[in-house]
């Protein structure tokens, strides 16, 4: 049988409610496949780790996991800590390291889930963004000078190389190709940012070219916000920078009916180091420890992960429970407007995935 090393780091918040019920549902399915399971690490890192020792992960910690198969994690942020130490001290200490330059987020609408655009079928959304991972608005670079006088300044420098576009660019061509409508909107901001944003153009056209049996187009970021909204059955694959595909995909998420039920894959598609699979929302202080998370956008994730592994049954087996239990307005959390708790949705989930054929 097949062992898998699983890095479980459920982070701060909610994170470790949902990594819980990531984990149990992952062991559930490979009991059911038979074919392969899970030894799994659990790291506990993250905000309250950052208060004992001063920094969010140990100095070791990308060592600790760099031969896993793959890592499952929550979310990081914490009341008492700034944002910014609490992202760069885990989530892209280990996204940005291990060179995992795809983030690749599915949206769709599932059964029983209702779009807050009323005038969308399920099917008219099915959408995967593709958000470049490594540079860009979040490479880091920049400063500031002359703090607390009145000539202070401060710089966030956007960095685009053109290797990391390139790699970005012919990712998302590959995956809209692999998808049955074999459709890419390529998303810049070239008309103000006059720079790296041509490049992200000029790429595009160059890249496109290998592709030829793709149907691609381009898109100014704000137009795609509308173009998300009013003709939702217009998009399919979406690739975009750092920070842009951070926002269309919240906006995403929140259209496909709530950010609970949203996934994504932190990529190294060559395999050089162990990918990282997580939820896309955060932490969620407000709703920590009652309960009533919502796990499926965990749960997604691990679809992707069994994905990224090569257990394709076992993905579709899950995907299918996952569908099968949306579709149940009884197991419907509160942030779906249903009653539910956490431990609730993750018994349906193993139900439907023991009786599943
Ligand atoms: P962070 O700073 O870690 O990103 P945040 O509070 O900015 O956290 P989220 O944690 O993503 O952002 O939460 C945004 C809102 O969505 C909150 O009101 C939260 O309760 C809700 N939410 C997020 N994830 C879930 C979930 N899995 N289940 C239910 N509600 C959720
Ligand atoms: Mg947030």
């Amino acid at each position: 049988m097949k062992t898998y090393k699983l890095a479980a780091i459920p982070g701060d918040g909610i994170g470790t409610e949902v990594v819980a019920a990531g984990v149990a549902v992952l062991d559930a399915l490979a009991a059911r496949d038979g074919g392969f399971q899970f030894a799994t690490d659990h790291y506990d890192w993250g905000g309250d780790y950052y208060l004992k020792h001063g920094r969010m992960m140990p100095e070791d910690g990308r060592d600790q996991i760099k031969n896993h198969d793959a890592i499952l994690f929550g979310s990081a942020g914490h009341p008492d800590i700034p944002d910014h130490i609490t992202l760069w001290g885990l989530r892209l200490a280990i996204c940005q390291p291990f060179d995992q330059y795809a983030n690749v987020r599915p949206t769709r609408v599932l059964p029983g889930i209702t779009s807050p655009l009323r005038s969308v079928e399920d099917k008219e959304l099915d959408w995967v963004i593709v958000r470049e991972n490594s540079e860009g608005e979040y490479a880091g670079v920049g400063g500031r000078v002359h703090q607390g006088s009145p000539l202070e300044a401060a710089t966030d420098v956007t960095m685009f190389t053109r290797a990391g576009v390139e790699r970005i660019m012919r990712y998302a061509f590959k995956l809209a190709q692999s998808r049955p409508r074999k459709l890419l909107t390529v998303v810049t901001k070239s008309n103000a940012q006059r720079h790296g944003m041509v490049m992200w153009d000029e790429v595009a056209v160059e890249i496109a070219k290998e592709f030829p049996h793709v149907t691609w187009d381009k898109m100014l970021v704000d137009a795609m916000t509308m173009r998300m909204v009013i003709k939702p059955e217009s998009i399919d694959t979406v690739v975009a920078t750092n920070l842009h595909a951070d926002i269309l995909s919240d906006l995403a998420a929140a259209l496909a009916g709530s950010l609970g039920i949203a996934p994504t894959a932190n990529l190294n598609p060559e395999r050089e180091f162990p990918s990282m699979f997580e939820p896309i929302h955060g932490s969620a202080f407000d709703i920590m420890g009652k309960g009533i998370a919502n796990p499926v956008g965990t749960f997604w994730s691990a679809v992707m992960l069994l994905e990224h592994l090569g257990e394709a049954n076992a993905a579709g087996r899950l995907m299918t429970a996952i569908e099968r239990v949306t579709a149940d307005p009884r197991y419907h959390t509160p942030d779906l407007g249903g009653e539910a708790r956490t431990d609730e949705v993750t018994e349906a989930v193993i139900d439907a995935i023991r009786g599943s054929n």
